[in-house]
């Protein structure tokens, strides 16, 4: 009898560790979401385990390991990685009353296949000492041949830009995209392999404005506020907005443990984790209702770009590459 009860235990105990267990294959950097996991733990006893690496390593492993993997969630950045993933069928579609009304519709993946959970806009830095007011107006804007020589960019291989592009051709249509693309590429003195170079390059004068996503200003800035920068909100005016996009997750088909993966993003998109989640690396909660930080607050307000819906950031990444090679964006 003894024997028998022990043994209903431990049978009770396994199948409780697997359900409240799960693991996370994420390209999130491990300060910026260690804190927030160990939250979720004490709050509900669920154990996060998690694998760190980059997008397109970590989406290889998941399809190597197929039915065996551990993983349960999938976390990275950028809507042209998520949409990579569910490409590559490993995203379960998700129907969740709680996520569809705190991620807005644009936000997210119209099959519930990944839900966007912080956003960033991708916007232009300038040099208030070199730029005067006026100056700046639109992306389309520092095509013009006034801004010849001063643009730098970064590299057109990272997929933030492929987004951006992604955007313009949805916005303007292929031929105008590419002429824009082309005249920010023939006004540009200096292509470098990140944001944060490119902030530094228009701050020490190298060159007068840039592209990059607003979290690198915010951390650069955190560190040398002093310096000459300043963020500027670009088509605002009878225009589509600043092109955003967000930092998000989706459920793994090979996931064993779906319903309590579900509650994770849904907890990870409700108000008291998007606080954290977004404040960590100075980016805008997910939903408008939802506090942003005071850091973020200081830029100022501005219209988000709502009418391309990310979805279609995906889609439309290889014409966006394919229009990127031909105007010889490097
Ligand atoms: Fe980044």
């Amino acid at each position: 009898m003894l024997k028998y009860i022990s043994l209903v235990l431990l049978a009770a105990f396994c199948l409780n560790a697997s359900a409240d267990e799960l693991v996370v294959y994420t390209s999130r950097k491990e300060h910026l979401i260690k804190d927030i996991f160990k939250q979720y733990t004490e709050e509900t006893g669920v154990k996060l385990t998690y694998k760190t690496g980059k997008a397109a390593a970590l989406i290889q492993t998941l399809k190597a390991e197929g039915n065996k993997s551990p993983a349960d969630i999938f976390m990275t950045v950028d809507a042209g990685n998520l949409w990579f993933a569910s490409h590559e069928e490993l995203l379960e579609p998700i129907s969740s009353k709680i996520l569809r009304s705190n991620v807005p519709f644009n936000l997210r993946d119209e099959k519930g296949r990944w839900f966007g959970l912080s956003v960033r806009a991708r916007t232009i830095a300038y040099n208030p000492k070199k730029v005067a007011k006026g100056e700046l107006t639109t992306y389309e804007g520092l095509a013009d041949k006034k801004w010849k020589g001063r643009l730098c960019l970064r590299t057109s291989k990272k997929v933030y830009n492929q987004s951006l592009v992604a955007m313009l051709i949805s916005e303007l249509g292929k031929k105008r995209a590419k002429e824009v693309v082309n005249g920010w590429v023939k006004n540009t003195v200096e292509i470098f392999p990140n944001d944060t170079a490119v902030l530094k390059a228009v701050a020490s004068g190298q060159c007068d404005a840039g592209i990059v996503n607003t979290y690198y200003f915010g951390r650069l800035m955190k560190k040398s506020p002093k310096l000459s920068l300043k963020l500027f909100w670009p088509n605002q005016d009878n225009s589509y907005g600043v092109h955003v996009n967000v930092s998000g997750a989706g459920v793994l088909k090979t996931s064993k443990n779906k319903e309590g993966a579900r509650k994770l993003l849904e907890w990870l998109a409700g108000r008291k984790a998007q606080k954290s989640f977004a404040q960590v690396n100075m980016e805008y909660p997910i939903n408008k209702l939802f506090p942003e930080s005071e850091e973020t607050k200081a830029w100022g307000k501005f219209k988000p770009n709502k009418s391309f819906n990310l979805s279609s950031a995906g889609k439309l990444q290889k014409e966006a590459i394919k229009l990127m090679r031909e105007v010889r964006y490097k």
